[in-house]
């Protein structure tokens, strides 16, 4: 068994877990390696939980949800204002580990952190607006109202590309609603989860004595101990966020037994280049959406359609971009493009290359790049001129590679826009109203989010995230995303002495 710290980044990496608080035996002896993609090392030996393990955290998390239902919502969220602060304070050790873990650049774990900070302030806003309606009725002295109750435990299946953010969107909100959490990590992140429990500890413990012990629970491992957290019937919503496969299997399994899902899944996002585009700003906004994260964001552009007047103006600049982007480890250097999450990442980008030059495609890019790091994959990203939208560009390959196609009719080139399974995200660059809005209306975008001269990537937590078709249909985050994690109930009350029916039914005796 080799032990962690021979490995160059093992010793940051657990040095911020041990200042986080975390107990070394739950990162140092376990069962579960834990690799850097950036050099493909490792940095952690995770203790995952059985079977048994997994339901006794539920359990415990059931137990706690008896408790903290109760507890007034603004409360509530004065413990997710006291986790913000606690993020705040542990932002650049936990940017740092989401680097080291999943080989994002400094800027982007950084933001992964900034985006679970300012989750958690709309949901202290939202611990005091947990509004319900109240609705004329049709009898006289009566009202009537709906009010918005706890669910349960909420499970979280996170995958490893956003290893923090996804659970914490999920997390702050099941808080102030009233529910306790119970997160399945992906097994390529487990190291983040451990440092996440810490700080939200703090949280706690700085809280005080009505937090129950339980409130939220980590379970480590692999789909196996997912499949505890979907099956279990203490356990009424799971929201799952992973491919597409994976909510295949999760979101039949939860209907069988009537809990709830949120299926965040796979996207195969696209966008049109209209020929009023401003080319400076889009050839940045698709170089980021398409290259950032090493294309590994669910919401990476993967689908160009370019106006066949501006294709031979607008392609070559693109492929500039493409061809000039730092590939490089993204803690030693400023490159802008880390690493590929692992080997089976690399080879199924190269199988999608082969199938696109089978498919008459014309391939830039997409070779491997040798840092000297055997274990590690760097990939140039890929630009593909596919003559049409087949084979291997229907599908979501998680990798940088960007397939371009030229179209002529705005209306055709929406039409093939939609023509894929998956419905997370789209964009549209142009300064014409007419097709912005085309684009947006119900007739055009087919997807959850729909941009204007912005790129595919980078939501805001003040919208509802998710998508449609094959990405599941889940909403996350901000609007009124909340109310997936609560249960309604209609509330009639009779104030007066007379029994007036509904519907006018007359049932004396
Ligand atoms: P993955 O599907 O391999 O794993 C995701 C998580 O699901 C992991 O924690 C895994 O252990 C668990 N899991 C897998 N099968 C399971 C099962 N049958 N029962 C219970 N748990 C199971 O995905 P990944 O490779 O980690 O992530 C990449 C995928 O996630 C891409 O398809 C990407 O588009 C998608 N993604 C979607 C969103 C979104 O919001 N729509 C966000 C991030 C990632």
């Amino acid at each position: 068994m080799a032990a962690a710290h021979h490995e160059p980044l093992a010793e940051p990496a657990q040095e911020i877990l041990r200042r986080l608080g975390v107990p070394p035996a739950a990162y140092a002896n376990g069962e579960l390696r834990t690799i850097s993609p950036i050099d493909g090392g490792q940095i952690g030996r995770v203790r995952i939980d059985g079977p048994a393990d997994a339901a006794r955290k539920i359990e415990a998390a059931h137990a706690a949800f008896q408790v903290w239902r109760s507890v007034p919502a603004p409360r509530r969220g004065e413990l997710v204002r006291l986790f913000g602060e606690e993020l705040r304070a542990a932002k650049a050790d936990l940017g740092r580990l989401v680097s080291i873990e999943v080989g994002k650049i400094p800027s982007e774990g950084l933001g992964e952190v900034q985006e679970m900070i300012d989750i958690c302030d709309f949901a202290v806003g939202l611990s005091r607006q947990l509004y319900g309606l109240t609705i004329a009725t049709e009898r006289p002295g009566h009202r009537m109202m709906e009010t918005w109750h706890p669910l349960g435990v909420v499970g979280v299946i996170s995958a490893f590309n956003f290893p923090v953010a996804v659970w914490s969107w999920n997390a702050a909100l099941a808080l102030v609603c009233g529910n306790t959490v119970v997160w399945k990590p992906s097994e390529k992140a487990s190291l983040t989860a451990l440092a996440t429990q810490a700080i939200l500890a703090r949280a706690v413990t700085r809280f005080g004595s009505d937090a129950p012990e339980g409130l939220a629970e980590v379970i480590v491992g692999d789909r196996a101990v997912g499949e505890v957290l979907v099956d279990h019937p203490q356990v009424p919503l799971v929201s799952a966020t992973g491919s597409t496969r994976m909510g295949r299997d999760v979101g039949p399994r939860l209907a069988r037994r009537f809990a709830r899902a949120i299926l965040e899944l796979g996207g195969n996002n696209g966008a049109i280049v209209c020929p009023s585009a401003d080319q400076d700003m889009t050839v940045r906004a698709v170089a980021f959406a398409a290259m950032g994260t090493a294309g590994q964001r669910c919401t990476t552009l993967r689908r160009l359609f370019v106006h066949e007047s501006v294709y031979n103006q607008f392609v070559p600049r693109l492929k500039a971009a493409f061809g000039s982007v730092a590939v490089g480890d993204p803690l030693a250097t400023t490159a802008l493009v880390g690493p590929l999450i692992d080997a089976g990442a690399y080879e199924a980008m190269q199988q999608a290359l082969a199938a696109a030059r089978l498919a008459g495609g014309s391939v830039a890019g997409g070779e491997r790049v040798d840092l000297g790091r055997p274990d590690a994959y760097y990939v140039r990203p890929a630009l593909v001129e596919m003559p049409e939208q087949a084979g291997p560009v229907l599908e979501e390959t998680f990798a940088p590679i960007l397939y371009v196609m030229p179209y002529t009719d705005f209306e055709d080139a929406v039409r093939k826009h939609n023509a894929v399974a998956a419905g997370l995200s789209s964009s549209v660059f142009t300064r014409d109203l007419g097709e912005a809005e085309r684009f947006l209306a119900s007739e055009g975008s087919d997807c959850g989010i729909a941009n204007v001269n912005i790129g595919t990537s980078g939501a805001e937590i003040g919208g509802a995230f998710g998508g449609e078709k094959e990405t599941g249909g889940g909403r996350e985050s901000g609007s009124d995303a909340w109310k997936a994690y609560m249960r309604r109930a209609t509330n009639t009350i009779n104030y007066s002495r007379a029994l007036p029916l509904a519907q006018g039914v007359s049932f004396d005796i």
